[in-house]
């Protein structure tokens, strides 16, 4: 007999690279593409791209914020005005040197950000302190030619928004970094389910042209953590490389403060990772297609299928409802909107019917239950907000049970090798230190999280006078 759906994919235990890969494919979220690295998003993970990406897309606006297109294209020249971004990004860069049969009298890159298209637009457009703040978003795709790519987490092209805003003063530019910041841990936590620490980037692993990075980093089931999202404060650096100036209030001529934020494709991966099991997909409700599948039983007999459309109908002002009455087994069914991660089951035959009842099951606990049909609409809404909740506080316990507080380096190496994990160390605030760190634990910083915490007075690789309390971790 063949293998049901759940039986193909690999355990989570046995091999997590291999179960992300399985779940991938067989909730038929990607497919491989001809071209190393890069991904086809098939229907099903487009739609939940689509309302992740409306979901943002609200707040970007509720903030302020207009959405604009910026060309693809980036001539060689204007990558090199600001030294340290062409710096870090130079290793990844791909480019355009042909336009047909023509070499190009200037290589063009294809954007991995586009910093420096909205700074040439800013120049020409920005004058005086009444055209400040400009908030300006785009949704469009980058490539960046990573070394190892993995679907959704890593890939050479992805899909993202990038904010570029500019400022009259440093402090306006600075509340526009943790705004972003915050909006982008409200969409994990509210909308994705999955708690988010939010910190500074060390000076090493800040975006390449920034005055400081802000970053929202979560925790993976096998207890790697992953950069979810970034917001910088640019300072003057491109501004300055650029010449955006404005005259202000008092009709002197100042530089504007800028800053830029990003959050990706790469989202859906950390989702995947941090909700699914070994059954599949677990889709917070917020954001699956499907809210609810109504999967009809022994749907030959008369009248099952017109009960179970009728019930669509009368659900769907107020969920997102899917029917399966195709002619496979009802066992085939459930398999199948379990490797999807729906979260929520109902089950209708023919005795439910002569009941007035359904049957509701549950993605995230399994747990099934019989209700009367003149309730279901509030048992649904219940319950889709008990799933909602359910996940994100067992994402919370994992992650409290993965942080680990160490102060020597035995401890640390020896809670990451046991446990894995978020590690919280504290850090004296030299490079060295943090390069050493990872040279011998091949964990990185993640981030020096806002909420501080004195865990020690002395850096836990140096033994010298310690500064921050740093989190560390292996990171995807
Ligand atoms: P950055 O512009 O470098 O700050 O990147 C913005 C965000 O993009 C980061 O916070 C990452 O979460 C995400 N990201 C970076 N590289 C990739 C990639 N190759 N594929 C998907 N997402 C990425």
């Amino acid at each position: 007999m063949a293998k049901n759906l759940v039986e193909q994919i690999t355990n989570m235990d046995e091999d997590f690279a291999q179960w992300y890969t399985d779940v991938v494919l067989k909730a038929e979220l990607v497919d491989y593409s001809s071209v190393r690295g890069s991904m086809i998003i098939r229907p099903y993970g487009y739609a939940i791209w689509e309302n992740i990406k409306n979901a943002l897309d609200t707040e970007i606006k509720a903030t302020g914020h207009d959405n604009v297109y910026m060309p693809l294209l980036i001539p060689e020249s204007l990558l090199q005005k600001e030294k340290d971004h062409i710096e870090g990004f130079a290793p990844e860069v791909a480019w355009v040197t042909h336009g047909g049969d023509e070499e190009l009298a200037e290589r063009l890159c294809i954007r991995p950000t586009s910093e420096v298209l909205f700074a040439e637009h800013y120049k020409n457009i920005i004058h005086s302190y009444r055209d400040l703040p400009k908030l300006y978003n785009q949704w469009a795709n980058v490539v960046r030619w990573e070394k190892t790519t993995r679907p959704f987490l890593r890939t050479l092209e992805f899909l993202w928004q990038e904010g570029h805003t500019c400022h009259e003063t440093d402090q306006d530019a600075h509340e526009e970094t943790v705004k972003m910041l915050e909006v982008y841990a409200d969409i994990c936590e509210r909308v994705l389910a999955i708690p988010v620490v939010k910190g500074q980037k060390t000076e090493k692993e800040k975006f390449a042209g920034a005055k400081y990075t802000y970053t929202i980093e979560s925790l993976m089931h096998d207890g790697k953590a992953l950069q979810s999202g970034t917001s910088h404060n640019l300072g003057t650096g491109f501004a300055k490389a650029f010449g955006i100036e404005f005259l202000d209030r008092n009709g002197k001529l100042q530089t504007v403060h800028q800053t830029s934020w990003g959050f990706t494709t790469r989202i859906i991966g950390a989702m995947i990772m941090v909700h699914g099991d070994d059954k599949g997909l677990v889709l917070p409700p917020v954001v699956a297609p499907t809210q609810v599948l109504i999967v009809p039983i022994a749907q030959h007999k008369e009248g099952v299928l017109d009960a179970a459309y009728e019930l669509q109908q009368a659900l769907k002002s107020k969920f997102r409802v899917g029917i399966d009455a195709s002619d496979k087994k009802p066992g085939w069914k459930f398999n199948e909107s379990e490797m999807k991660g729906i979260p929520v089951r109902l089950e209708i035959g023919p005795r439910d019917i002569e009941e007035n009842k359904v049957v509701l099951v549950r993605r995230d606990t399994g747990e099934k239950r019989t209700v009367d049909q003149g309730n279901l609409e509030t048992e649904l809404e219940k319950l889709l907000e008990d799933i909602q909740k359910n996940l994100y506080d067992k994402a919370l316990q994992h992650r409290i049970k993965k942080t680990h507080a160490v102060k020597t380096m035995e401890q640390f190496k020896d809670m990451l090798a046991k446990e894995g994990g978020f590690i919280e160390a504290m850090w004296c605030g030299k490079q060295g230190c943090e390069d050493r760190i990872k040279e011998e634990t091949q964990a990185t910083s993640r981030c020096i999280p806002f909420e501080q915490e004195r865990l020690s007075e002395t850096c836990v690789c140096c033994g010298d006078g310690a500064e921050q309390l740093v989190i560390w971790a292996k990171a995807y």
